[in-house]
This record gives structure tokens, sequence and C-alpha cells, in this order.
């Protein structure tokens, strides 16, 4: 096994040099290009104090650029802190200092941010293009700088990533995932059958700054010499064009880009001919599932991961028989378990309970960046605990019940908010939901669907009613939600993952209204 993630990109080039690695606005530019390009990057870098082991930001946007600087930073010894181009400045303001990084790189589209985050700390700033005085232009420098060729010198175990969780379910983390890890991660998945073929054309419209973008998409795709068709901000009908005008044979995505795909295609969208599709982040409804295989005529593959197990944890690939309602099986050196919720110590659950999934292998992140105390309580004897509520079948099939912290307790009941969601979103009505607990007095917690209504302009008095009867023929009667509440649409973070957090906050406040 190569030692450092650099060699992702490295070895490709060497492989198949003049092959397209990305194309963006119908430009193509080659691994080889990119490689090399990276390497000048490392020279301009390290003129300006980069030194290995040491955490540089990139604040970036999803162009042939986000590689070449990656790379850059990672052919340079250092490490990669890639921030999400929404950060606002006080939350890059957080990861610099959090991170104690000296360093950020960023596009200069994303000046005024990175400047003020920066400007109060002794930050480096780099841009990739002409900037302001006291910024060093990366790509003006990089034609003179002449390309560096000891960038293999990491040990495995060096940090090579940090990825600040986007606070879905919590403060932002600073996770450290290692060469190791993440070599782990691309190299598992591309020797299964999940393996793209080089022939491949992916559309990569995950952000590039999140772990299922970067880890599933770039660097297993670049491993695997495919060429990706970058986006640097999603439309579900630009997607559709771009993917029938460079020929895509695979897309990726999470659940979000999947509801407005098939609402694009019944707008008259061009459905392109892919040869197969990819769904993560969150929980796939079945219904979605079986949509999207019949608009898009081929196999979706559901999988199931987190940035702590440097993404891949279990997935259905090619090859593996389909089970509904699961996530596929653990992928290569991973062992995947249920152990009972808030023990102390990992306890392992009978094969078909309920319990909290968690994770072990060389995937298992370093630990939480500068906070022992955090990784301590999420990785006991190896395992780590994913947050998550799951069930393995007897053949090792994962199925995802849910978060813990969605969990709902409804007079001693356990809800599962995935489950209720399931149902209401089989009613016509319903375009998207998200099911919560709102406090209640006597209960505990109340069962509520928040819901995007398929068509806005058909809500009438009486369509909350509607759905919650829908509801409780279907489930049983601790279940069905007791309210629904019309929607325009439901807050997402930057993964496209609903923030549920937000939203109960919101309905909390108008409980007894
Ligand atoms: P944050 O960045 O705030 O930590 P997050 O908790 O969503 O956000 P990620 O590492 O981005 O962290 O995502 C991992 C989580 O996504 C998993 O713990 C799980 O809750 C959810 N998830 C991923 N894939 C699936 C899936 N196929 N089905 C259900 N949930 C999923």
């Amino acid at each position: 096994m190569t030692r450092s993630v650099a060699a992702v990109l490295a070895d490709t080039a060497a492989q198949r040099p003049n092959h397209s690695a990305v194309i963006y606005e119908s430009e193509h530019f080659t691994y080889g290009w990119l490689w090399e390009q990276a390497r000048r990057y490392a020279s301009v870098l390290r003129a300006n104090g980069v030194r290995p082991g040491d955490r540089v930001a990139l604040l970036l946007v999803d162009t042939p650029q986000f590689p070449v600087v990656y790379f850059g930073v990672l052919a340079a010894g250092a490490v990669a802190i890639p921030l999400n181009v929404m950060s606002t400045a006080s939350e890059i303001e957080h990861v610099l200092t959090d991170a104690d990084a000296r360093f950020l790189v960023c596009a200069n589209t994303l000046l005024a941010q990175a400047r003020e985050a920066a400007g109060s700390l002794a930050t480096v700033l780099f841009t990739v293009g002409p900037g302001p005085a006291g910024t060093v232009d990366l790509e003006n420098a990089a034609p003179d700088a002449a390309p560096i060729d000891d960038w293999a010198a990491r040990e495995p175990d060096d940090v090579a990533v940090v990825f600040y969780t986007s606070g879905t379910t919590g403060t932002p983390k600073g996770v450290m995932l290692t060469h190791r890890n993440i070599l782990y991660n691309v190299d598992g998945m591309v020797a299964t059958p999940y393996a793209f073929r080089s022939s491949d054309v992916l559309l990569g419209c995950l952000p590039l700054s999140h772990g299922f973008g970067q880890i599933c998409g770039m660097l297993t795709g670049f491993r695997a010499g495919i060429s990706i068709v970058l986006m640097s901000r999603f439309s579900a009908p630009e997607a559709l064009a771009l993917m029938t005008k460079h020929r895509c044979t695979v897309f990726m995505g999470v659940p979000t880009m999947y509801f407005v795909l098939l609402d694009a295609v019944a707008k008259g969208g061009q459905v392109p001919r892919l040869d197969r599709v990819y769904s993560g982040g969150s929980a796939l409804p079945a219904n979605t599932l079986d949509e999207v295989r019949s608009v898009f005529g081929c196999p979706v593959y559901e999988g199931y991961g987190a940035t702590e197990t440097s993404c891949s944890v279990a997935y259905h690939y090619p090859g593996l028989p389909f089970r509904a309602g699961t996530t596929g099986v653990a992928i290569n050196d991973l062992t995947v378990g249920i152990a009972r919720p808030n023990a102390d110590c990992i306890e392992l659950l009978p094969v078909g309970e309920v319990g909290e999934i968690v994770v072990r292998g060389p995937t298992v992140m370093a630990g939480y960046l500068g906070r022992p105390d955090l990784t301590a309580e999420v990785v006991v004897d190896g395992w780590f605990r994913t947050g998550d509520l799951g069930r393995q079948d007897g053949d090792g099939y994962l199925s995802v019940v849910g978060r813990k912290k969605d969990l709902i307790l409804r007079g001693g009941y356990n809800v599962y908010p995935r489950e209720i969601e399931e149902i209401l979103v089989g009613h016509p009505a319903v375009a998207q939901v998200a099911v919560i607990g709102v406090p209640h007095r006597g209960l505990g917690e109340e069962v509520w669907a928040i819901v995007v209504p398929a068509r806005p302009e058909d809500v009438a008095d009486g369509s909350d009613e509607e759905i919650i009867e829908w509801g409780k023929q279907r489930l049983a009667a601790y279940k069905y939600p007791r309210r629904v509440e019309f929607t325009d649409a439901l807050p997402m973070g930057s993964s496209g993952k609903v923030l549920k957090r937000a939203l109960v906050s919101k309905y909390e406040s108008t409980v007894g209204s």
C-alpha cells in the first residue's frame, strides 16, 4: 500500500497521463496536468513556509483548482482542512483557531470571508489567481516553480485530512483522518465490485469539501482513473443537462438530490443514460429508490457511512444481491456490529436486534482534533460508536433505523422517525417529510410531521388531517403523527441533510398554539 494520499493522483497520472481527470465547463484537465500543477503548487506552498505536518485550510469552489490545491497541499506533506464554501467568516475563524492552521488557501471569489476570518490571526493567505497585497497567488507563481518530487514522504499514521463536521448534530469537530484511514477506504472500494471502471464518467456534484464527495467521489474515482464532470453548485436541471452532454455513466448523490432530479425530470428534463447510481449521506426512502430506478432505468446502490470512518461503512454494490430496506454489507476489512446503546462498554447484541451501529477497522479516524475527551466517548475498545441505530441480519446486511438523537420517546415507546417518514412520503400530497419529536407535557414527546407538499397550491383545510389519517391507517397508535405542519422547504445542512435540530427548535416554540 502506498503511504500518502497524494499517490492516488500520482499513480493514475503515471498510468494514464492524457486521460481526462476532470471536465469543467466543457474544458478537459488531464491526470498528467493535474499532478504536474499540484507539484508546482506544493513548491510554492513550501517556498512560503508550509512545512510537512502543517495544517492548511482550503476554502475552494469545486472547480479543477480544488484537486490541484488539495493534492498540492498533500504533496507538500501538509494536512488539508477543506472548508465548505458557505462557511461564514466566524466559522472559518473558528476552524483556523481550533486547528491552529496558519495557512489558508482561498478561491478569489471567496476572498471577502477569508480575509475577514484571517484578518485577526497571523494567517498566511494564498489565493488562486491574483489577490490583494499581502496574499500569495498560487496560480501565477506556479508556472515558475519547479514541481517537487519528494512528495511521498509521509507515514501511514500521519494525519492527511481534517474534516470539520458540519454540525448536523452538534458543535463542529475536526475529524482527523490519516493517510492509512483514507487509503484503506479508497483501495477497499476500488478492490470490490463497487469499483468505478476506468471508462466511467461521474457527475461530481457532491461538495468536494465533504467526505462523501471527496473520498467516495474524487479519491475513489481518481484511483480508478475515471473522468469527473465537476459542478460547482448543484442544480437539478443543469445536472441532467451535463450528464447527457458528457455521457455520464454514474451519478452519486444524497437523497435530497434525487428528490429534485425526479422533479426536474417530471418537468421535462432530459433523462441521461446512466449505468448506475449511488446514494448515501442519509436515508433514501424506498419509494424514491424505486422511482429513481424506474426513471433512470439503472440499478440504485445505497451505502451508509460517516466522516469518522473515512466515509464508507456498508454498501450495496454491483453483484451483491439487493435487499430492500438495507444499505448492503460492510466494506473490506471493516467489522460492523450492533451494540447496546448507552452502555459504558461495547456489548454486542444478537442478530436482528436494534442497537447502536458500531464500526471497527483501519478506516476509523485517529480522533477529534484537540478533543481526546470527545474521542474517548465515541471510540471505545477500537469500536467507533456512530450514534446511529440499526440492525443487521444473519448475512451481515445492515439496516439504518435512524440517528440516536432523533429517536422520539412518546409515552414510554420508542418511535423511529425514519419508519414514519417512509410511510408518509407514500402519500401523493407529500414531496418530502421530516418527522420530529416535539415536547409534550403528558407524553414527554409528541410525533409531528413537517411536510413539503407535492403541490403547494393543493394544500387546503383538512390536508393535514388526510395525512394524519394515512399514517393512522398504516402505523401503530403510538407512532402516527398527531400534527402535520406544511412548509416550503426543510432546513438543510451544507451536505444536503435535513437539520432536525433546527426543526425541533422552530416547532417546540409553537407547542400549545
Ligand atoms: P455533521 O457533519 O454535522 O457531523 P453528520 O452527522 O451527518 O453531519 P456525516 O459524517 O456527514 O455526519 O454523515 C454521517 C451520518 O449520515 C451517519 O452517521 C448517518 O446518520 C447518516 N447516514 C449516512 N448514510 C446513511 C444512509 N444510507 N441511511 C441513513 N443514514 C445515513
